[in-house]
Formats: structure tokens, C-alpha cells, sequence
């Protein structure tokens, strides 16, 4: 059973029933699903929570779906990693990495295609739908493969080469449009209705879709011990990831399962949060500095493919939360981004596709500034797997030499004479 009580519009807060549906039909707003919170808190205890599946659905009770067998792969619960090394390069003090490259399809999108396709096969959809920057085309493929789906999933056709074939596999339909995503974009919105028999996870879907990216609040709370960290740092392509991190975190203390800390019982969001762009595709950024109020399309053009949105649909949403939490949003160029990916998996084997090196460089770039801080416990969510995203890095990668098979070569390659003194 669900503890979903309404679709709610964010602008006029108008309720309508759950359904497939996701702009308010008086004033267009978009819709968010709403909760009972007084019948799921008398439920919900963290023991219940702990005693569920070692995935996102341990928090069923929090999502818009009948957990009893959802389309699932076994997205979610991925380590938080305690990050000591790259923390003493930063300068920082206590710092964990979320580590989403380690799901199903290596990237944080199974999260809330897990949440979508559950709720459209709940919704009596057969078909599943998607305009992508690629982490949700693999998803979504996957998924619906999982759940005996069709899927039709399209894609810029400049997509990453591993990307599209990570996509194909699966066997659902595949295409490649010919202009960017914020094009596929249209262009989806537009499929969604004329194929009002399809769910389009982004688009007739989206608020239940939205609702997954939670569980990243959820976990990170009960993995530091039901403790809420101070400041995270989340990487931002729609900016719905940023707002949903947001509202796990106040469902926490709402439901009371953490605590709000001290020193911020007097802000309206118990955890600092701030945003994380590519220079090349850098819109919420921009408004940030800048201090306004609308956040203007920008043309992307960065080596950060997940993250290229130029016209973010949530993007206003995500600019609100920082501010209200007193978070920043910062953006970095493509070179920062693959020395931050090698940063990381340097200090902490950890490979991030290129939103990951956003981040860490995003990171990095706000302690200097002074806004993460080193007596903060600070979180940084790494999005997706570096696997998928090698092309970023060319040739400039690569074996520190070729050598002939024999022991001088090796050590003339490693800058050694022939005998060491042992360190
Ligand atoms: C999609 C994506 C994001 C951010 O998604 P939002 O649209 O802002 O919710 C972050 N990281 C990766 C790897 C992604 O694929
Ligand atoms: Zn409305």
C-alpha cells in the first residue's frame, strides 16, 4: 500500500489524483506527488527500513508505488565511501563520496527508472518511452527489458558510442536524432501526445520518475548512522536530482528518523546543498551569480554528455533550494573535469564518468572558496561510471611505456637504476 495522497501543482497547488499526468491543467505548472506523512510516520521506523531489501525499495513506504514486485534490477544502496585521501587533498575534513556508479547500468538514472516503470506497469502502460543524454537510455532499456516492456528510447545522435551500444543491447528501439538533446527533448514532448499509450518516463511519468532520485537523501542518512551530513554536493543536468535530495532530506526530519541539527533548526532545509555544472552547459550557474530570478536556455557544448541539458526543466527548482539552504551552484571547465575524474580515482579508486568529475571539480573549487568547509560533513554524489564515458580522455590516458620483456627496460621505464634501496 502507497501513502500517496495527490498529483500537487509546485505553482498553484492544485491536487489532482495519481494518475499519468504532469503539468496542472489550470496554469501548467508541474506536478509533484504528495504524502500523507501523519499515516506513513505512525508506520515507519528505521528498524523497518533496515530490514528491507539491500536496494532502494528498503524505502518502498516513501515512494509513489506498490512496492509488492517492482520492475527491478537491484538499483540503489551503493556505498558511501569515507573519502580521506581526496579530503586531505581538498583541504577538507570529513568527506564521503556516494558511489551511484556501482548500479545496475552504472549510473544513478536506475534509481528513478526503477520508481517509473513500477508505477506505468501499475498504470497499465505497455510501452516505455524516453528522450536522454544516454545514463537514462541504458536505464530505461534495461528496465523495460526486465519488465517484458517494449521501450523506444531516443537519443542526439552525437551520443558516446558506449552509450548507444549499452542502449541496443537490450534489444528495445534506438534513435539517434539528428540535433541536441534539448531538440530530443521537444521532440519526445511532442511523440508523448500523439502516443498517449506510452510512457514517457520524463515527460507523462515524470513525477513519480522524479521522485526515485530520494532514496540518494535516504541512503546517505542511514549509512552515516541516521545522521544528517551538513553540505552535499550534486551534480546538475534537469536539476530534479538536486530537488528530490532536497526533499529526502526534509521527509527525514518530518517523519523524525533523523534529526534536524542544531544550528540549522532555523532554515526551512536541514542540509546544505549545492549544485554542480560544466562550464559548457552552465545555466543555473549563471543565474546564480548572477542573482536572478530566471534561469536563461544556454547552446551546451562540454565533454560532460549526462549533464548537457541547456534548457533545465527543473532548473528554477534547483536554483531555489540552494539559495534557501545556503548552498552555491559552481561550474568548471572539461579539463578541471577529467583531472578531477583522475583526482578520484587516484585518491580513492573510485572511476566517475564525466558528471562525476563535475562534481569532484565543483567540490574542489568550492573549498577553495570557502563554501564547503572543513568542519562540515560534507558529501559529494558521484552520478555515473567511468566506463561509459573513456572517449572524454582520447589518447591522454594511457601505459607509462612499452617495454621489451626483459628487467633493465622495466626498470629504466620506472626511472630506476637496476637496484633499489627498499623504501
Ligand atoms: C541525469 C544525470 C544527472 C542529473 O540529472 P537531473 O536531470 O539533474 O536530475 C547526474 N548525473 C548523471 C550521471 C546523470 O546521468
Ligand atoms: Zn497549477
Amino acid at each position: 500500500m502507497s501513502y500517496v495522497q495527490s498529483l500537487t501543482c509546485r505553482e498553484c497547488a492544485r491536487a489532482y489524483p495519481a494518475g499519468a499526468l504532469h503539468a496542472c491543467e489550470f496554469c501548467f505548472g508541474p506536478l509533484e506527488v504528495s504524502y500523507d506523512y501523519e499515516a506513513m510516520g505512525a508506520a515507519l521506523t528505521r528498524e523497518r527500513i533496515s530490514a528491507g531489501p539491500p536496494d532502494i525499495w528498503r524505502y518502498g513506504d516513501l515512494l509513489p508505488v506498490d512496492a509488492d514486485g517492482p520492475v527491478s534490477l537491484g538499483a540503489g544502496f551503493t556505498p558511501l565511501v569515507r573519502a580521506d585521501r581526496l579530503a586531505a587533498e581538498l583541504g577538507l575534513g570529513e568527506l564521503w563520496v556516494k558511489d551511484d556508479t556501482r548500479n545496475p547500468t552504472g549510473s544513478f538514472k536506475d534509481r528513478v527508472v526503477t520508481v517509473a516503470l513500477t508505477k506505468a506497469r501499475e498504470l497499465g502502460f505497455k510501452v516505455a518511452a524516453c528522450a536522454s543524454t544516454g545514463n537514462l537510455a541504458n536505464s530505461v532499456a534495461a528496465h523495460a527489458a526486465r519488465a517484458g516492456m517494449r521501450s523506444v528510447v531516443l537519443v542526439p545522435s552525437d551520443l558516446e558510442a558506449v552509450k548507444m551500444l549499452t542502449t541496443a543491447v537490450f534489444g528495445g528501439d534506438l534513435l539517434a536524432v539528428e540535433g541536441s538533446y534539448d531538440d530530443v527533448n521537444r521532440l519526445c514532448a511532442e511523440l508523448a501526445s500523439e502516443h498517449d499509450d506510452w510512457a514517457f518516463v520524463n515527460v507523462n511519468v515524470r513525477p513519480y520518475y522524479a521522485e526515485g532520485s530520494k532514496t540518494l537523501a535516504f541512503e546517505v542518512a542511514e549509512q552515516l548512522g541516521w545522521r544528517l551530513p551538513d553540505h552535499v554536493v550534486v551534480p546538475i543536468a534537469s536539476g530534479s536530482q538536486l530537488t528530490k535530495i532536497d526533499k529526502g532530506f526534509r521527509e527525514l526530519v518530518e517523519l523524525g528518523l533523523v534529526e534536524a541539527r542544531i544550528d540549522r533548526e532555523d532554515t526551512s532545509g536541514p542540509v546544505r546543498v549545492s549544485g554542480a555544472q560544466a562550464a559548457g552547459c552552465a545555466p543555473v550557474a549563471a543565474a546564480f551569480a548572477a542573482g536572478a530570478d530566471h534561469v536563461r536556455p544556454v547552446k551546451a557544448a562540454t565533454i560532460a554528455k549526462s549533464l548537457a541539458i541547456g534548457n533545465p526543466a527543473d532548473g528554477w527548482y534547483a536554483l531555489e533550494v540552494v539559495r534557501r539552504t545556503g548552498g552555491a551552484v559552481g561550474s568548471v571547465s572539461d579539463e578541471e573535469v577529467l583531472k578531477a575524474i583522475r583526482l578520484l580515482a587516484r585518491t580513492e579508486g573510485i572511476f566517475a564518468e564525466t558528471a562525476g568529475g563535475v562534481t569532484i571539480a565543483t567540490l574542489a573549487a568550492l573549498a577553495r572558496e570557502g563554501v564547503v568547509r572543513g568542519d562540515e560533513t560534507v558529501v559529494a554524489y558521484v552520478t555515473g561510471n567511468g566506463l561509459k564515458t573513456v572517449e572524454a580522455f582520447g589518447s591522454s590516458v594511457g601505459a607509462t611505456a612499452t617495454v621489451a620483456a626483459r628487467i633493465e627496460d622495466v626498470a629504466e621505464a620506472l626511472g630506476e637504476s637496476a637496484w633499489k634501496e627498499p623504501m
